[in-house]
């Protein structure tokens, strides 16, 4: 079983189009979100990258 083959992904894959909460369209390279404010409830958003930086928001994986 070889799942190092499955890790490398081009950095213009589908998989990193998604919603954007924010502005509320989707994009590409959309970030995963982990909120943790109070009354969140812990929801997971995806974010664009241009969000990202305007919300100063923190992506999941930066954690
Ligand atoms: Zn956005």
């Amino acid at each position: 079983m070889d799942e190092s083959t499955q890790k490398e992904a081009p950095t213009d894959t589908p998989a990193d189009y998604g919603y954007c909460s924010w502005h509320d369209r989707f994009s590409e390279g959309v970030r995963r979100i982990q909120l943790t404010e109070a009354g969140s409830g812990g929801k997971v958003h995806y974010a664009c990258p241009q969000c990202v930086h305007i919300f100063k928001l923190t992506p999941y994986e930066d954690q």
